[in-house]
């Protein structure tokens, strides 16, 4: 009989991605969404991305329930009436400026959410974990590329750094407390890019923070321009660089931690750094963003965006050792995935309710 894997949030961006990579990996999936930042679709049925990953897998979630993790009794009753063999987390508030305004709210979903998700676990007997983490917790990184043995928590300047920093803290105490457990932290670069059907992709619902989602509304006509956060950092071109990754290599990297996390021979709790190692700076992004689209993405250089550091590059041999995992989709193929699905919907999911 196949494994049953809980995804919580899947019905987000990363988290509809790495469902239908389990899916196709022969898992049985349940999904556990509030659905506060997601198109919900009609009361009683599947949000929109999640009809189109059964379409895309062609294969159905064994369940969907729209639940908030901070309510311990209706998650309860979800492990209650699914025999789960393993959690894979997703779901988390994810914007940092945010973050800043709302601390309470972020503290509330991401460690609250957490812990109770855990105990809830706990009870139920489930005592595998993959988490979704962020280089965030490095901080400003001291040295480049920054591999797993670098510092974290230290030098963070938002609550939603520290909200990633302080559940992998959690997650390292209980698997200390308890040889049961089995979590997997994995630890994103810089998501971007869609499903190269072009069914599902990135769908912020206000203006975008991040760069990639925001290049792409202005080449569709949606936005005006593009505002360049800073050109005088200490890199090649002054803009700043970053580690962007495929979110269809990072949906492959949570199939690998699953591997990992039921293998005999792994106890306790790991981390693992998902990127390409490569930098990209955002100037060379535009670049890419044309090109691959083939429309004009106008920009201004604007001051910096507070709290941005020069640039952040990853380490990735630890995954590509004991995972076996690595990033197989260049910055072109970012773009041209990105691009398909922003022309065929420049609504997001609004568009298909
Ligand atoms: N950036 C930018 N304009 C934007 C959004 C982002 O110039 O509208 C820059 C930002 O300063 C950083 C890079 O693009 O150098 C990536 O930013 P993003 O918010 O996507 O990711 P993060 O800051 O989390 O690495």
């Amino acid at each position: 009989m196949s494994r049953l894997i809980l995804v919580t949030g899947g019905a987000g961006y990363v988290g509809s991605h790495t469902t239908i990579e389990l899916l196709a990996a022969g898992y049985e999936v349940v999904v556990v969404d509030s659905c506060v930042n997601c198109v919900a679709g009609e009361e009683g049925k599947l949000p929109p991305s999640l009809v189109r990953v059964q379409e895309l897998a062609k294969k159905s979630l064994v369940g969907f329930y729209r639940v908030s993790l901070t309510d311990a009794l209706a998650l309860a009753g979800v492990f209650e009436k699914h025999r789960v063999d393993a959690v894979v987390h997703f779901a988390a508030l994810k914007a940092v400026g945010e973050s800043v305004e709302k601390p309470l709210e972020y503290y509330q979903s991401n460690v609250s959410g957490t812990l109770t998700l855990l105990q809830v676990m706990r009870e139920a007997g489930v005592h595998r974990l993959v988490y979704s983490s962020s280089a965030t917790v490095y901080g400003a990184p001291q040295y480049l590329p920054a591999d797993e043995q670098h510092p974290t928590g230290a030098g963070l300047t938002n609550p939603y750094g520290k909200t990633k920093y302080f559940c992998e803290q959690v997650m390292q105490d209980l698997a200390a407390s308890d040889k049961e457990w089995r979590l997997v932290s994995l630890r994103y670069f810089n998501p971007v890019g869609a499903h190269p059907s072009g069914r599902i992709g990135e769908d912020p619902l206000g203006p975008p923070n991040n760069l990639m989602p925001f290049v792409a509304q202005v080449a569709v006509g949606k936005r005006e321009e593009l505002s360049v956060f800073g050109n005088d950092y200490d890199t090649p071109d002054g803009t700043g660089v970053r580690d962007y990754v495929h979110v269809v290599d990072l949906a492959e990297g949570h199939v690998m931690a699953l591997d990992k996390a039921f293998s005999k021979s792994f106890r306790g709790y790991a981390s693992y750094n998902l990127g390409t190692g490569r930098g990209v700076s955002v100037l060379e992004m535009i670049e890419a963003f044309c090109r691959a689209s083939g429309k004009p993405v106008p920009y201004r250089v604007v001051g910096r965006r507070a709290g941005d550091v020069a640039s952040v590059v990853a380490s990735c041999s630890l995954a590509e050792e004991q995972l076996g995992w690595r990033a197989r989709r260049d910055l072109q193929e970012m773009c041209e995935d990105a691009w398909r699905w922003q022309k065929l919907h420049p609504n997001g999911f609004r568009s298909c309710q």
